[in-house]
């Protein structure tokens, strides 16, 4: 609601014409739009405020509703008895007289000049309907948009990293009208919205309508590029090469910069996103970088201790089992688990769970070493809960 001066925004005389505060328009948001300053915080601000002149300056009832009250808000009558003292700000046409209350032409400068232009045309031969079409409005720069293409990856490619090439259904900016859409032929009825200016969505169940953004609403459009029929940017498939990191996990999302769908009158293609998903493996699993496995161990290896072989996604490793070991214990082979995404030269760990297995009895023999092994070991574990 502050008191902008829109003229002043557009760099335009109070008494411009539609067509001139078009052109400052379409100067000045190519100039700050966002695509071409990324990242810019002051053009973003100067873009949204040239927006917001447009619209009210662009639109005769708003700024009819501006010029007589300096400011726009939705609830003013341009026409409204009340205000009176608005004669001013229309000041720069009518000479600060309101001439509307005179029964004149509503409108002042604007309908008396476009009446002229009539009266000139005829006088020098245009004939009638001369009239010139105003221009449909110019599409801006426009980056591409991202693909997001997802990749199933066994857990030990996802361990080790992985470069292949993938075929990717994208875009690329029409090199006939470098993503215009059109090369300046004829105005047409927008084949998009048959001149409706709005095309119907369905979002989930609802249907709903919204401004055909081939012709921003207007209806109208010059006639459509014959090489990409009017959409900026044409289809091509392509194999891309792309690099997976060591470490990824599921939902890791791989970035190759300027991959994804063409950007228009020279912006930035979008990127291509590779989401992953790794499989699962037979025995390790995973948690975060760590790698956790559960290994069996007998009896005779746990009371005595031992060093035995397990397995690491890279190969085999020694273990040292010390005597005495329970069942459950867990043992941690430091930096054999998954490099870190963020840090490639951090590595995770692997832990290794013992289970202690039952010995099988397969004979006569067996059990009389077992029932040996009770004679010179008495032992009652359940004596600490005072049973026999
Ligand atoms: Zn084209
Ligand atoms: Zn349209």
């Amino acid at each position: 609601m502050a008191n902008k001066d829109y003229y002043n925004i557009l760099s335009v005389k109070k008494d411009a014409k539609a067509d001139e505060i078009k052109k400052a328009y379409r100067r000045l948001a190519r100039k700050f739009h966002p695509d071409v300053n990324p990242n810019d915080k002051a053009a973003e601000e100067k873009f949204k405020e040239v927006q917001e002149a447009y619209d009210i300056l662009s639109d005769d009832k708003k700024r009819k509703v501006f010029d007589r009250f300096g400011y726009y808000n939705d609830n003013l009558d341009p026409d409204s008895p009340f205000g009176a003292g608005a004669g001013a700000g229309g000041g720069a046409g009518t000479g600060g007289f309101d001439f509307s209350g005179f029964n004149f032409e509503p409108g002042g400068s604007g309908s008396s000049s476009s009446s002229f232009r009539d009266i000139f045309s005829d006088l020098f031969g245009g004939g009638g309907g001369t009239k010139r079409e105003p221009e449909p409005p110019r599409p801006l720069p426009k980056k591409g948009r991202d693909i997001e293409i997802p990749l199933a990856l066994s857990f030990e490619e996802a361990f080790s990293g992985l470069t292949t090439n993938i075929t990717v259904n994208r875009s690329e900016q029409c090199s006939r009208c470098q993503g215009a859409g059109d090369t300046g032929g004829p105005v047409v009825v927008c084949p998009t919205c048959k001149g409706t200016g709005q095309v119907m969505k369905t979002g989930g169940r609802l249907q709903f309508s919204q401004t055909c953004s081939d012709c921003e609403g207007t209806g109208r459009r010059r006639q459509p590029c014959a090489q990409c029929s009017g959409k900026g940017v044409t289809p091509k498939t392509e194999q891309v090469k792309i690099r997976i990191p060591a470490g990824v996990d599921t939902g890791s999302r791989v970035r190759i910069p300027k991959k994804g769908h063409g950007g228009r009158l020279g912006a930035e293609p979008g990127d291509l996103f590779i989401i992953t998903n790794v499989g699962k493996h037979r025995y390790f699993t995973r948690k975060g970088d760590n790698i956790y496995v559960t290994i069996p161990i007998t009896v005779p290896e746990a009371a005595l201790g031992t060093k035995i072989e397990v397995p690491t996604v890279e190969g085999r490793a020694q273990l040292k089992i010390p005597a005495g070991t329970e069942s459950g214990q867990k043992f941690r082979l430091r930096e054999r688990g998954f490099p870190s995404l963020r840090n490639p030269s951090l590595r995770g760990d692997q832990f290794i769970e013992v289970q202690i297995k039952l010995p099988r009895v397969i004979s006569e023999e067996t059990k009389e070493v077992l029932r040996q092994f009770e004679k010179t070991n008495p032992e009652n574990p359940r004596k600490a809960m005072g049973l026999e």
